[in-house]
């Protein structure tokens, strides 16, 4: 383990970009549980799995009719997302960001904590559950620029967006619905640039930003050789190193798509593998 945290801290300092793909295990030691890990919220309950499939067809057919399904809801259902607070992992990331090796977090997470804790560049994929968006122009609002009460009162359901007349919802991805286009081609943009993959807490089977880690690990340079017999021949060889940091093995560990994983917790890992890139940042001079 502590070889593979200097190891990480090594090719984080040797990096010129990189970026940090998270996932709800970020976010568990927050107390915001994930959904496929050992305590995750669908291993405990399938049938919340099969139900968040039919969200977003419930928008499609009836915007009004979900919105008020929604506003419906006890507020306790949402009440603990809103109460968390970053954790030393998600700290990690603002330091790695700070010290101007990490140039942005692309996460799947919809609880805000990345904005939260500080991280600058964040391309939130799947919404944020603390946000609004018109699904016509992708402009974001916070929760409190809408009246609900006023609006279900003169029945004005769905809300409409004041820049385009477009329908509103909540910001966050339901199974089901586009990515928002600016985070979806913001994230490919980012991960066609890095050189340095840092995949923190997720089980990378969520389409399609578990595409991302795939599409980085194919791009490679290839450069002709000649061969032992004079022929020529082309070699490709990676251009992005790969790290997971993950509480178990994932997909991208059994396929190969990771170079390495560091198994543990990401509020523990992430900040030693700060302290070791300090370290060699002081050894060898420039100031990060
Ligand atoms: P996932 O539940 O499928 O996988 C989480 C992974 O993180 C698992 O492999 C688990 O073993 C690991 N893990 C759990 N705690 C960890 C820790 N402390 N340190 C390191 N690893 C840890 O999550 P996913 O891949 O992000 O996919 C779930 C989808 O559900 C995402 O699209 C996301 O939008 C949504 N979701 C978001 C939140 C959130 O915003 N916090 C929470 C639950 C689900």
């Amino acid at each position: 383990m502590e070889d593979l945290i200097k190891r990480a801290a090594q090719d984080l300092a040797n990096s010129t970009y990189a970026v940090a793909l998270t996932g709800a295990g970020i976010s568990t030691e927050s107390g915001i549980p994930d959904f496929r890990g050992p305590d995750g919220v669908w291993t405990k309950n399938p049938e919340a799995e099969r139900k968040a499939y039919r969200s977003y067809d419930d928008f499609v057919k009836d915007p009004k009719g979900w919105w008020e399904e929604v506003l419906s809801r006890a507020p306790s259902s949402t009440g603990a997302w809103w109460q968390s607070e970053p954790n030393a992992g998600h700290y990690a990331l603002v330091e790695l960001e700070k010290m101007g090796i990490l140039k942005s977090v692309l996460t799947q997470n919809v609880d805000g904590l990345h904005e939260k804790a500080g991280s600058k560049n964040v391309y939130e994929y799947h919404g944020s559950m603390l946000k609004l968006r018109c699904v016509s122009c992708t402009s974001r609002f916070s929760r409190d620029e809408f009246d609900f009460e006023e609006l279900r009162r003169h029945a004005q359901l769905p809300p409409r967006c004041p820049n385009c007349g477009g329908v509103i919802k909540s910001d966050g991805v339901a199974f089901g619905e586009p990515i928002p286009q600016d985070v979806a081609r913001g994230s490919l943009e980012e991960t066609g640039k890095c050189d340095l993959m840092l995949i923190c807490g997720t089980s990378a089977v969520v389409y399609p930003f578990a595409e991302l880690p795939r599409i980085a690990s194919q791009r490679r340079i290839e450069a002709e050789r000649v061969t032992q017999t004079g022929l020529h021949a082309v070699e490709k060889t990676p251009t992005v190193t790969i790290i997971e940091v993950n509480a178990e093995p994932t997909p991208l560990t059994q396929e190969g798509t990771s170079d390495y994983i560091i198994q543990g917790k990401t509020g523990e890992i992430l900040p030693r593998i700060v302290d070791e890139v300090r370290k060699i940042s002081s050894s060898t001079g420039p100031a990060l």
